[in-house]
C-alpha cells in the first residue's frame, strides 16, 4: 500500500539542519539504537500495562475525584510505583470538595408493564431514600419562566427533563483509526480563527440557572429527574449533575437512562398515556478528605542534571458509570509501564523523570492545574465574587503569573488521555523546534504506526496545565477507535474496549520520548510565553516587571455538567 506520509526530515538531514548553531538551543540527538532495541524487546514482548488495568478497573473500579475509591487508586498506584523502584512515591493533595459514592441503583417501569430500565445516577446527586414509585411527567425546565410555569405541579413526580433523542441512521463511524490520508491532512497546520471559542458567558448563565433549578426541584418535592443518554445501543453516557461544593444544596436524584428507553417513555407521555416507574438510588456524599483528591507523584532520579525534570503522566480519576478503562486507566497504565520499562532496561537519566497521575481532570484539569500553580506558575485569586464563583477553567485571566523556581526546571511534560488507540504521533502545539526533535525521536517507531508530528494543538487534557503557563506540554496523537461513540464517560468504558497490544505500543513510544528528553543536550525548546487575553472590563493589575503576563489555557473540555447535557 502506498503511504502518503506527512513530510518528514530524514534523520541525517535533520542532523545537518540542526547543526546550524545560531538558531539551535538543542540537538536532536537520539539515544543509541541498542537502547531502543532493549526498550522494544521489554515493552513489546513482556509488557505489563495490563496489570495496572486489572488493578484499577477490575479491583478498584470507578475512581470519582473526592471519593474513597479514588483514594484507593491513589494509594495503590503510589505503592506500585514504589515497588517498581521509583523514589519519592507520594500523594500530593489538592483542594477539592466533597466526594460522592454510588451504593445502589435500580429503575423499573411499572405502568404500562413491568420492565427494567438501564440507568446511571449523575454524580453528586442524592439518593431516593428507598424505592419510590411515582408517575412520570415530561416538562421543559430551561429558564426561570419554565420554573414559574411548573410551580406547584411537580410534587411526587418523576420528571423527564429533555426532548427525545433522534436516532440518526448508522452512518456514524463507530470505530475509527486514522488513514494515511487523514494523518497527512492532520500534519498540515490549521490557523485558528479569532480567539478561543469558549462560551464563558453561556457557561456562567447555565451554571447560574442550575443553581436555581436544584432548590426548585427540592421545594417542588420532585422524586427524581430522568434524562436521555447521548448514546444508543444501550450505551449510557453519564457524568456529573450535582455539586461537589460542600455548602451547595444536594438537589434531587438525577439519572441518565438508555436513550431507547427514554424515547419510549417520552412518546407514551406525548400521547397522554400513563407511565409509572419505581426509582431506587442509594448514594452518599463524602466529606472532603486530603487523600480522596490527590495527585500521585514519583521519580526516577537524574544524574548530572538531576534538578531538571522531564514529566509524563495521565489522569487517575474517572466517572461512575463504568471502570474508566479508556478514560483513563489506559493512560495511567502506559505512563506507569513507560517508567517500568526505563527501569527494566537499566536506563540512568541525566534529568530526573517524574510521573504525575492526576486527580480532578474530569472536573476541569484540577489536579494538574494545582500542580502547575504550586510548581510552575500561579496567578492571583480573583477578587470579583462572580469570577470566584466559577470553576478555575471558566475564569478570566486574573492578572500576571508569578513564576515559581520549577518553571525553569521543568523541561517538558508528555500526556496520554485520548483513549486506548495506538499512538500515531504527537500534537506539537505549534512548537516548531520541539516538532523537529519529535520527528527524529519518533522515526524508529514508524513501523509501529507512529508517523505524524503535527504542529496543531489539541485540547481537553492535562498537557494544557503546562502549556498554559509556558512550560512545554504535549498530548500524544492516538487513534480514536470508539472513544467518542462508545466509551468516553459511558457504562461501556471497560477493559474489553482496550485492543490487545495498543498499550504496549504506546508505552514503548512514551518511554522513548521521555528518555530522549531526559538526555537532551541544551534546553528543551519553548514557545514564546503566551500573551495576555483581551482586557476584561475591570482593569487587571499591572504585570510585575520581568514576569510576562499569560493567557489562559486553550479551551479545556466542557465541564462535566455540560458534557452530560
Ligand atoms: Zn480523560
Amino acid at each position: 500500500m502506498t503511504r502518503s506520509r506527512p513530510v518528514r526530515l530524514s534523520v541525517s538531514l535533520a542532523v545537518a539542519l540542526l547543526a546550524t548553531p545560531a538558531v539551535r538551543a538543542a540537538e536532536p540527538t537520539r539515544v543509541d539504537a541498542a537502547f531502543l532495541s532493549r526498550l522494544r524487546d521489554e515493552g513489546l514482548n513482556r509488557g505489563r500495562s495490563h496489570e495496572t488495568i486489572r488493578l484499577l478497573c477490575d479491583e478498584i473500579g470507578p475512581r470519582l475525584t473526592g471519593s474513597p475509591s479514588y483514594r484507593k487508586a491513589a494509594l495503590a498506584t503510589r505503592d506500585a510505583l514504589a515497588a517498581q523502584g521509583l523514589v519519592n512515591a507520594r500523594l500530593a493533595p489538592f483542594s477539592f470538595g466533597r466526594g460522592w459514592e454510588l451504593e445502589n441503583v435500580s429503575v423499573t417501569l411499572e405502568v404500562p408493564h413491568a420492565m427494567p430500565i438501564a440507568a446511571i445516577p449523575k454524580a453528586w446527586t442524592p439518593g431516593t431514600g428507598g424505592p419510590k414509585t411515582a408517575e412520570a411527567v415530561r416538562v421543559t425546565l430551561a429558564n426561570e419562566k419554565d420554573l414559574e410555569a411548573q410551580k406547584g405541579k411537580l410534587a411526587g413526580k418523576i420528571v423527564l427533563l429533555a426532548d427525545p433523542v433522534e436516532k440518526k441512521p448508522a452512518a456514524d463511524v463507530d470505530f475509527d483509526t486514522y488513514t494515511d490520508e487523514e494523518l497527512a491532512k492532520l500534519s498540515g497546520f490549521e490557523i485558528e480563527a479569532g480567539g478561543p471559542p469558549r462560551d464563558r458567558e453561556g457557561f456562567a448563565a447555565r451554571r447560574a440557572f442550575q443553581q436555581k433549578l436544584r432548590p426548585f426541584l427540592v421545594e417542588e418535592k420532585v422524586v427524581a429527574t430522568l434524562e436521555p443518554s447521548r448514546g444508543f445501543d444501550g450505551t449510557i453516557f453519564a457524568g456529573g449533575g450535582g455539586s461537589w461544593t460542600p455548602s451547595d444544596p444536594e438537589g434531587v436524584p438525577g439519572l441518565v437512562i438508555a436513550t431507547e428507553d427514554y424515547n419510549r417513555l417520552a412518546r407514551l407521555l406525548a400521547r397522554k398515556k400513563p407511565v409509572k416507574l419505581t426509582v431506587n438510588v442509594a448514594a452518599r456524599f463524602v466529606p472532603p478528605a486530603a487523600e480522596n483528591a490527590a495527585n500521585v507523584l514519583a521519580e526516577i532520579p537524574g544524574s548530572g542534571r538531576a534538578d531538571e525534570i522531564v514529566m509524563l503522566g495521565a489522569h487517575l480519576d474517572s466517572w461512575q458509570a463504568a471502570t474508566g478503562a479508556t478514560d483513563n486507566a489506559a493512560g495511567v497504565a502506559v505512563a506507569m509501564e513507560a517508567v517500568r520499562l526505563l527501569k527494566a532496561v537499566g536506563f540512568v537519566p541525566k534529568r530526573t523523570i517524574r510521573i504525575g497521575l492526576w486527580g480532578g481532570e474530569e472536573q476541569g484539569l484540577l489536579g494538574s492545574r494545582a500542580y502547575a500553580a504550586e510548581e510552575l506558575a500561579a496567578r492571583p485569586e480573583p477578587t470579583d465574587p462572580a469570577e470566584k464563583e466559577l470553576p478555575p477553567f471558566a475564569r478570566r485571566s486574573t492578572g500576571p503569573l508569578t513564576l515559581k523556581p520549577g518553571h525553569a526546571k521543568h523541561a517538558v511534560y508528555f500526556n496520554l488521555d485520548n483513549g486506548a488507540g495506538r499512538v500515531r504521533g504527537i500534537w506539537a502545539e505549534n512548537n516548531v523546534a520541539a516538532a523537529e526533535l519529535f520527528r527524529a525521536w519518533l522515526e524508529p517507531f514508524e513501523d509501529l504506526g507512529v508517523t505524524t508530528v503535527t504542529l496543531r494543538r489539541t485540547g481537553g487534557t492535562d498537557h494544557q496545565s503546562f502549556d498554559g503557563v509556558g512550560v512545554p506540554g504535549f498530548q500524544l496523537l492516538q487513534d480514536q477507535l470508539d472513544y467518542d461513540s462508545r466509551t468516553h464517560h459511558s457504562n461501556m468504558d471497560v477493559p474489553e474496549r482496550i485492543p490487545p497490544g495498543n498499550l504496549d505500543q504506546a508505552s514503548v513510544v512514551m518511554a522513548a520520548l521521555v528518555a530522549h528528553a531526559a538526555q537532551l543536550e541544551g534546553t528543551f525548546p519553548r514557545k514564546p510565553m503566551p500573551k495576555d487575553p483581551p482586557a476584561p472590563p475591570a482593569a487587571p493589575p499591572a504585570a510585575a516587571p520581568g514576569v510576562p503576563p499569560l493567557a489562559p489555557a486553550p479551551p479545556a473540555k466542557p465541564s462535566p455538567a455540560e458534557v452530560t447535557k
